[in-house]
């Protein structure tokens, strides 16, 4: 099995929906949630993020276009966090989803360093370290409906650019979308095996252009002048 994500970038639209509803499901409103917050209603709001939004500007203007990257972690299959870690906290469960077991991290760092994504963050609160689960609490969460067992993210999405399932599957959704659309890994050159897959953005289609036409001067007068004049022509 291999969880994981499928993010599109072209109905992406950046509204930070899926980040929102990760530090809901997850952070201080969740009762047991691992992402923390600090003051998050207060003038100084801060704390740990899953799941971030980057925005970039690809091309040059006029013909430039906005592209939302979401980013969390890739559940790699090669994850360098793992490798890395001293004290065995960070490991790859058997579904794929890679996890911090909170009573063996130490928050030494390294495996900061060593993801190529900067998909985890030390959390100062409680001195360890945090990172997206899958939401590994919902989707194999038996008493949640079938639809519901999806991450926060994924749920939230108001364009439905976020996708999840097991990439082990041919038939799932998130092996077809990679599959007809040609997903991709970021930065697979570096060997880790990210299994979050993104779907690039399409081209905006070709749009002839209609001239318009030709516009008719009103005849001057009322309605009932032009009709009459219309009738007096078409009279001859
Ligand atoms: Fe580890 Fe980073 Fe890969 Fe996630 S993205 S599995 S934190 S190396
Ligand atoms: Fe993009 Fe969906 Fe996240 Fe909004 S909720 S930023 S559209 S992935």
């Amino acid at each position: 099995m291999r969880l994981g994500l499928v993010i599109d970038l072209d109905t992406c639209v950046g509204c930070h929906a899926c980040a929102t509803a990760c530090k809901e499901w997850n952070g201080a409103s969740a009762v047991a949630g691992p992402l923390t917050d600090s003051d998050p209603y207060g003038a100084d709001p801060s704390g740990t993020w899953f799941n971030r939004i980057r925005h970039y500007e690809v091309g040059a203007f006029p013909d430039s276009k906005t592209v939302n990257l979401p980013m969390s972690c890739l559940h790699c299959e090669d994850a360098a966090c793992v490798t890395v870690c001293p004290t065995g906290a960070s490991y790859k469960r058997a579904d794929g989803i890679v996890l911090v077991d909170q009573d063996r991290c130490m928050g030494c760092n390294l495996c900061a360093w060593a993801c190529p994504y900067g998909a985890r963050e030390l959390d100062a609160s409680t001195g360890t370290m945090k990172k997206c689960t899958l939401c590994v609490d919902r989707v194999h969460d038996e008493r949640l409906p079938d639809a519901e067992r999806q991450p926060a993210c994924v749920l939230a999405c108001p364009t439905h650019a976020r996708h999840y399932g097991d990439f082990d599957d041919p038939s799932s959704q998130v092996s077809k979308l990679t599959a007809e659309r040609g997903g991709f890994g970021l930065l697979e050159e570096l060997g880790y095996k990210p299994v979050n897959r993104y779907l690039p953005p399409r081209e905006p289609p070709t749009v002839a252009f209609v001239a318009p036409a030709a516009v008719v001067p009103a005849t001057p007068g009322t309605a009932l002048d032009r009709l009459i004049a219309l009738a007096r022509k078409a009279l001859g």
